[in-house]
């Protein structure tokens, strides 16, 4: 019997037979501008209205609210300003604990603590790689009292303030059980959509779930703004509170300038959202496109027996932000190895983030057991993934 090929040569083989052999490197993932993106900036510039009044931020968020479902779409500055919002308006106050998965972003710990909140990282489980809700359910058993109705950590007195789910890669999670476990507590869902614009959890799209959503529009994720993000909603009171707080809780007034809070300047500048109006229109290609390059992928990875393609969870019809596989039964330095092959070869392959809990400036936060993201870790490769690496070749 003939022993299987090196693990290099399988990741290099399954690569070169969906990518072909690179000229140069292959991105992980590239932004596409192949529709409207010039003539509406253009036209921002033209006319002057580049800033923060102009008619693509009204435009944007309906076309938003149009492919998401939410009922209420505000555009902001970035994924994380959203989060930190979206927190806010569930009510998470300085001191309070967010649950947060540690295989996560450093986005979504970082806006817990720049409203004063400590994240309390809890685990993944391996068949979503967002976070899972049945061990969520078992440590809250074993943390939470309830005093005066609020869920408390008894081990820190904290109140436990919100819960943020992720759809890793663009994969949804079990949202529909995160809900019921967090609704035994009642602890409010601010779902983290980043990655998942256009993934759908049972016919409904992401990030429109919990009390509140965001989505991401840096550069690398599957429609760009440049930078941007957005809050999303159902509740038309947190939808104007939203609008309300990121754009300096200014009121109504024909001349004067009066606020009734301290809020935030994180308003989407017109000719992001010009950026975004066109993005949007080439999202169903992109979709499409990164759906076919995921199939090449499965069928690749099909052959490799040291390599599994990370496939869409049950119930998830994923975008595929990101392809991955996991190495099978292997850890960081086999890791370190195929990434070293990948990337001298061209194909620019990265890692998942380095896990929360194990960075400096969060290692003395809260967490539970956390040993399924420890692994899922050590073992998983990101791929390239643009759009237009799906586009068949002929
Ligand atoms: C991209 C991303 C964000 C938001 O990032 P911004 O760069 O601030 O737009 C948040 N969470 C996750 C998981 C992300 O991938």
């Amino acid at each position: 019997m003939t022993p299987p090929p090196a693990l290099d040569t399988q990741l290099l083989s399954a690569l070169s037979a969906v990518l072909g052999r690179p000229e140069g490197t292959i991105g992980l993932h590239e932004p596409e501008f192949a529709g409207n993106e010039w003539a509406y900036v253009k036209a921002c510039i033209d006319t002057g209205w580049v800033s923060s009044v102009g008619k693509y931020v009204d435009e944007f968020e309906c076309r938003l609210a149009e492919t998401t479902g939410a009922a209420y779409t505000v555009a902001v500055a970035n994924g994380t300003a959203a989060l930190q919002v979206a927190l806010r308006l569930a009510g998470v106050e300085p001191g309070d604990e967010v649950l947060v998965p540690t295989l996560t972003f450093v986005a979504t710990a970082n806006a817990v603590c720049h409203l004063g909140a400590i994240p309390h990282f809890v685990d993944a489980e391996e068949a979503t790689l967002g976070l899972d809700p049945d061990a969520l359910a078992d440590h809250l058993e074993a943390i939470v009292d309830v005093r005066g109705g609020r869920p408390v950590n008894r081990l820190s007195g904290r109140r436990i303030a919100a819960v943020v789910p992720m759809h890793a890669f663009g994969h949804a999670m079990r949202i529909e059980r995160l809900l019921e476990v967090a609704g035994v507590y009642a602890i409010p869902v601010v779902e983290d959509a980043a990655e998942s614009l256009g993934t759908s959890y049972r016919g409904r799209h992401t990030g429109t779930f919990g009390l509140v959503g965001t989505l991401s529009f840096n550069g690398n994720k599957i429609i760009t703004t440049g930078g941007g993000g957005a809050i999303l909603t159902n509740d038309p009171e947190l939808g104007r509170r939203a609008k309300h707080l990121t754009t300096t809780a200014k009121l109504p007034h024909p001349w004067r300038f009066v606020h009734d809070e301290v809020a935030y300047n994180f308003r989407l500048p017109n000719l992001n959202a010009a950026l975004g109006c066109a993005q949007l229109e080439s999202l169903p290609r992109f979709l499409a496109e990164k759906r076919a390059l995921a199939a090449r992928y499965r069928t690749a990875f099909a052959d490799t027996p040291g390599l599994a393609f990370v496939d869409a969870p049950a119930g998830s019809d994923s975008n595929f932000w990101l392809n991955a596989i996991r190495i099978k039964g292997g850890g960081k330095e086999a890791r370190e190895q195929l990434l070293a092959a990948a990337n001298g070869a061209g194909y620019q392959c990265r890692p998942a983030w380095d896990l929360m809990h194990t960075l400096t400036i969060f290692s003395d936060m809260p967490r539970a057991g956390v040993a399924v993201s420890e692994a899922v870790a050590a073992s998983l490769i990101n791929l390239p993934s643009s759009a237009k690496l799906g586009v068949a070749k002929v």
